[in-house]
């Protein structure tokens, strides 16, 4: 079993490290800001609500609404293995109410610094079509165009500077005291996210493996 949350402030890599963890050892990535962005696109009563008062503004969807969401994927027959949490818990009551719903093995906190995260924000870019998430870290070969599928690339809304400031002041009051939360609970590991990619997965992996050696 490897039930993974991974905690860290928007821009710092967690999507990317989840996707890299997802292929090696087999378990689903849950975005839950990727639930959002997709049921608005798809035109749900609650995807077009969530953007308009939440998310699109750079606030958080309120608790009731993500524990709801998370249960229910949680739920799903592809996480008996275990599953790797990406933006979810983001409040202690979420984390609470996590504890009820599943156990978790591991918490990874990757940190990075203010000004490396505005950089990366507001330089990501995401393929209209397959949904690939390029930035200054990993910029597709020729701009605008997706590597993989040829589609176009976009800038989320809220990657924009004046949303990316309010996410962090969201981060800073909601979703950091979730560090202190996670060290209490004995199971948090930290690594710097302002390594390359491919550094910082060798780190989440020595983590992962050694911890199962262990139990
Ligand atoms: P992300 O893609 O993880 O940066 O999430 C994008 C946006 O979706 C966030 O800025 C929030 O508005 C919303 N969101 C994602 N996850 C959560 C969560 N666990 N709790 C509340 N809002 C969330």
């Amino acid at each position: 079993m490897l039930r993974i949350i991974l905690l860290g402030p928007p821009g710092t890599g967690k999507g990317t490290q989840a996707e890299l963890i997802s292929k090696k050892y087999g378990i689903p990535h849950i975005s839950t800001g990727e639930i959002f962005r997709k049921a608005a696109m798809e035109g749900s009563k609650i995807g077009i609500e969530a953007k308009e008062k939440y998310w699109g503004k750079g606030k958080l969807v309120p608790d009731e609404i993500t524990v709801k969401l998370v249960e229910e994927r949680l739920a799903k027959k592809d996480c008996k293995n275990g599953f790797i949490l990406d933006g979810f818990p983001r409040t202690v009551k979420q984390a609470e109410a996590l504890e009820k719903i599943a156990k978790i093995d591991f918490v990874i906190d990757i940190e990075s610094r203010k000004e490396t995260i505005i950089r990366r924000l507001t330089s990501r870019r995401q393929c209209l079509k397959c949904g690939k998430i390029y930035g200054i870290d990993m910029p597709p070969k020729k701009e605008g165009i997706c590597d993989v599928c040829g589609g176009k690339l976009f800038q989320r809304e809220d990657d924009k500077i004046d949303v990316v400031k309010k996410r962090l002041v969201e981060y800073e009051e909601k979703t950091k005291p979730l560090i202190n939360y996670y060290k209490k609970k004995g199971n948090l590991f930290t690594v710097n996210g302002e390594q390359s990619i491919d550094k910082v997965f060798e780190e989440i992996c020595k983590i992962l493996n050694k911890k199962n050696l262990n139990t």
